[in-house]
């Protein structure tokens, strides 16, 4: 185990040092932890984050776990230009007004002023529906489901690495249907899919519902989201699935010729998951020794460290680097650490801070036991595993801390909702611990304001199944047609 004189010697060494404990400020502790774990970094241009190769390895395995699945369901990838030309942008008038003050101008090129500014893309509804007017053309030609991996720029006054950039990364959906069912099956499916990915991959649990007008989508006609519970209490919107109705298809003439002949405009959805997933990882599982990773989507599930005594090189490495090897062969991520610059003690602290879900230690009196220690990162639980039948027994604990991560999220989400039947104790609540609020909502966008001001809860979503016909309003007592959810939310 590590001592103290090797952990200061780490420390002074420049890798790992001490993290803000959560309780003590959570906002801290979170950019600690981006930074130390080294998922991203602070760049010269404000507000813009370089994606170190370690939060880029957690990235591409959740974009690996969506892409999988949106092919499975029938969707194409594709991709679009970065640049969007002003007068394109003004077509929709609520999609320009939601977006004007967000969206960053190219307005030379080269030495010459451009005839006509180009919008650099905060999302892509726009250009994608200008060639879906030339590419659709009769009802055979639908549905086209299309998705895209990009960037896209937001000019964001208050930034905070994953969770909110100026750049981002995400995907983003679009697609084009002959009804208005079909459009609406799209955006449901989709938002099942969220669900599913999020609670499989990332073992984050998910409320799934529709925004309130307020909160919806700039142009479209309704707004789905998942909203998750961070480790701070307040909530976070992990993903958005959005039917736009004919809006944007009347907006950029997306028409097709109907099987009646008649020529008809298409209906479309739009839906967008991004890199803020990571920040949502980050904060629904990680403690005051850091970062805490699901073994789906951990770059390393299992790092191994070989305790240098003796003569370790010849006895230690040579059978570390064969149990990496069988377990590389399962298909289990691992990563041998033999850096003979730190101490074993320095590397514990550092793959703990890092999230990594299973330390192996090996040293020559595991070898003369013919046995590993395992460090489990969740619960911090060590144990002695035999040689024999390693590699499905470690594989077999992969899926229980995955496992464990999400109930464990499911509980702490469960602790921290609460349903409130009047407007006195909604404050209370809000005033107290935070967390989700269940409430009654008649549907005003006045009330919905007013709780804002009131208490800085915003109405994340009214989840579906759960609705209480029979509720009132929490803040006027009007009948509500269904409960919302509301929280504090990043
Ligand atoms: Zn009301």
């Amino acid at each position: 185990m590590a001592d103290k004189a090797e952990q200061k010697q780490g420390e002074a060494k420049g890798g790992v040092t001490e993290i803000t404990p959560q309780s003590e400020n959570f906002s801290q502790w979170y950019l600690d932890v981006v930074r130390r774990a080294e998922l991203a970094d602070y760049t010269e241009v404000k507000g813009c984050m370089a994606i170190r190769p370690y939060g880029y390895a957690i990235w591409e395995l959740i974009q690996q776990a969506f892409d999988k699945r949106f092919k499975a369901t029938g969707h194409v990838n594709a991709y679009f230009p970065l640049f969007i030309p002003a007068s394109l942008l003004n077509k929709e008038k609520e999609h320009v007004e939601g977006f004007t003050p967000q969206v960053a101008w190219v307005t030379k090129g080269g030495d010459e002023d451009l005839a006509e500014p180009l919008a650099i893309r905060p999302t892509s509804e726009v250009i994608i529906g200008t060639c879906y007017a030339k590419w659709i053309k009769s009802w055979r030609d639908l549905p086209v489901l299309i998705n895209q991996w990009a960037n896209v720029v937001r000019w964001e006054k208050v930034t905070r690495p994953f969770l909110r950039t100026t750049e981002f990364l995400w995907q983003e959906g679009h697609t084009a249907h002959e009804t208005a069912e079909e459009a609406q099956d799209e955006t449901m499916k989709i938002l099942a899919l969220y669900k599913e990915c999020a609670e499989t991959e990332l073992a984050m649990p998910v409320v799934d519902g529709q925004k309130s007008e307020s909160e919806k989508f700039a142009g479209a006609s309704r707004t789905y989201s998942i909203e998750a519970l961070m480790g701070d209490g307040r909530a976070l919107q992990a993903g958005t699935s959005h039917n736009l109705g004919q809006n944007f298809a009347q907006a950029f003439g997306i028409q097709f010729q109907g099987r009646d002949k008649t020529v008809q405009h298409a209906w479309t959805t739009s839906w967008g998951v991004s890199t803020r997933l990571i920040g949502g990882v980050i904060m629904t599982h990680g403690d005051d020794n850091g970062l805490i990773l699901p073994p789906r989507i951990a770059p390393y599930q299992v790092v191994i460290v070989p305790i240098p005594r003796g003569n370790w090189q010849e006895t230690v490495l040579p059978k570390a680097k064969e149990i990496q090897a069988a377990l590389q062969a399962r298909g289990v991520r691992v990563f041998l650490d033999d850096r003979d610059s730190q101490t074993p003690g320095w590397k514990f602290a550092e793959w703990e801070l890092r999230g990594v879900p299973l330390r192996m230690e090996i040293g020559p009196k595991d070898l003369e036991k013919s046995a590993v220690m395992v460090a489990r990162r969740d619960t911090r639980a060590k144990e002695s595993m035999p040689m024999d039948g390693l590699t499905e027994a470690i594989a077999a604990k992969l899926d229980e801390i995955q496992a464990a991560l999400l109930q464990r999220a499911r509980t702490f989400r469960e602790e921290h909702t609460t349903r409130v039947g009047s407007y006195d104790e909604f404050k209370s609540v809000m005033e107290g611990r935070p967390g989700f609020v269940i409430a009654g909502w008649c549907g005003s966008e006045a009330c919905e304001a007013e709780i804002k001001a009131d208490t800085q809860a915003t109405l994340r979503n009214i989840p579906f199944g759960g609705a209480d016909q029979k509720g009132t309003c929490v803040k006027c007592g009007q009948p509500s047609p269904a409960e919302a959810w509301f929280a504090k939310a990043y």
